[in-house]
């Protein structure tokens, strides 16, 4: 598998069946948009909490360093990334996911919905 840099979308490769074994996760590298019912189903917050306040979720979660930013003209959060790079639920060491039932729906729709639907940025990664 070649390298791949997710920022490049042009150089992502058609998904087929199979693609993700062995791949670095590059498409857990992008910035990961969610919902309020996805961060209650990662378990992160409660149905109560997101009930009274979105903003008050965003600055508690932010302060967790679960999220980097949040927009409430969409109600869409952005997930922290470490390092810069990859999804704070990724595993570093076997680069799965480490919340794969609970994961958010973007990540259950990708690659048929993203930057490139039907497209992946497989590959090893960046040295
Ligand atoms: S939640 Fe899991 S599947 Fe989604 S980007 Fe993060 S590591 Fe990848």
């Amino acid at each position: 598998m070649n390298r791949s840099d997710p920022q490049k979308p042009s150089n992502w490769k058609a998904y087929k069946k199979g693609m993700c074994e062995g791949c670095w996760a590059g498409c857990c590298t992008l910035p990961l948009e969610v919902s309020a019912y996805d961060l209650i189903r990662l378990g992160v917050i409660t149905e109560d909490e997101a009930a009274v306040s979105l903003k008050k979720v965003a600055k508690k979660l932010s302060k967790e360093g679960v999220i980097q930013s949040y927009r409430a003209n969409s109600g869409l959060f952005i997930i922290e990334q470490r390092g810069g790079r990859d999804c704070i639920f990724l595993d570093e060491k076997t680069r799965q996911c480490t919340v794969y039932e609970k994961r958010p729906e973007v990540c259950r729709t990708f690659p048929k919905i993203g930057p490139r639907p039907g497209f992946c940025p497989v590959g090893k990664g960046p040295k």
